[in-house]
């Protein structure tokens, strides 16, 4: 990874060598710890974070979530990650990865965690396309996981809690391991959940189909082109999936703040539609990536500039 110059620990810029944590870290342990994934791209403008506020509080819902106190609230989570890349000096040639993360600190060992300690930490650095710049363009092969997605009956889907990046690491491992270049998971139910780290659309006779959030996080990204579709009028339904409709849909796509839309180009070795970025999901990867790069001025509001 790129290293940057500082990294914020609870309201100090460390160096980014110097930012570690003891090695009896309850979060390191147990795994209750919640984090974000925010992107901030360069546009003429400067450095603009995407929906930071919208980032900021599904970090404080998640800590609400799994039964943890934040140390910093929505404003002071808000400024710390602007003057971090404020004093990060990034160079604007790529964009930039922000990775908040409220965690349980050391002081308390055992299973109840309500004594230990919080801390909160923001890191971010230059980090390009999470599924390769190919894949943007020519889209990405995609695995239906032995792995099904954390239930709702145990843990909690609409927290982005460390704790359930294990199924997603193990779905990921599974998938790359077998030659493809991402997995997507089925829910309890076996209807279409979410992919390692991203939401799945597709596209039926024109129609954009996303599953709803029964199982999955509630996505910034799929939020946002949603929102972008409905204005380009296209016909949008939230509903069930199966592995076997997207077989025979005509174009699917990941979204998530790393992957941004990812088209996905084959699934469990069934080509999807002509085996490449189909015409809908260029139409929105290019409407989203005017707006992160701020060169929509309807949607300018979801920026947040840093200087
Ligand atoms: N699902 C999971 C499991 C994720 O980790 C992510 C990435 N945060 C997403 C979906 C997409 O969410 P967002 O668009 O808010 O980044």
């Amino acid at each position: 990874m790129d290293k940057a110059k500082y990294i914020w620990m609870d309201g100090e810029f460390k160096n980014w060598d110097d930012a570690n944590v003891h090695i009896l870290t309850h979060t390191l342990h147990y795994g209750n710890g919640v984090f974000e994934g925010t992107r901030a791209y360069p546009t003429k403008k400067g450095l603009a974070i995407f929906k930071l506020k919208e980032h900021t509080k599904r970090l404080l819902n998640s800590a609400k979530i799994v039964a943890i106190k934040p140390n910093c609230t929505q404003e002071q989570l808000e400024e710390a990650q602007l003057e971090l890349l404020r004093k990060n000096e990034f160079s604007g040639n790529s964009s930039v990865y922000i990775r908040p993360l409220i965690y349980l600190g050391y002081g308390v060992m055992g299973l109840h965690h309500t004594q230990a300690p919080v801390n909160t930490a923001v890191a971010a650095w230059e980090w390009g396309a999470y599924l390769g710049d190919e894949g943007l363009e020519k889209g990405i092969k995609v695995k239906t996981s032995s792995i099904v997605r954390n239930s709702v009956k145990s843990t909690f889907g609409k927290a982005k809690a460390v704790a359930n990046y294990l199924n997603s690491q193990m779905a990921k491992f599974e998938a790359l391991e077998a030659g493809y270049e991402e997995a997507l998971m089925v829910d309890d139910s076996g209807f279409i959940a979410e992919g390692s780290g991203e939401c799945i659309f597709i596209v039926r006779d024109g129609v954009l189909i996303t599953p709803p959030h029964d199982n999955s996080l509630e996505s910034i990204t799929q939020a946002t082109v949603m929102e972008l579709a409905k204005d380009k009028g296209l016909t949008i339904e939230q509903r069930n999936i199966t592995r076997d409709e997207i077989y025979i849909c005509d174009e699917a796509f990941f979204t998530g703040t790393a992957a941004e839309v990812t088209p996905i180009n084959s699934l469990d070795s069934r080509v999807i539609g002509n085996g490449s970025r189909g015409e809908i999901t260029k139409m929105l990867q290019e409407a989203y990536f005017d707006v992160v790069y701020g060169r929509d001025e309807k949607y300018d509001h979801y920026l947040t500039y840093i200087n």
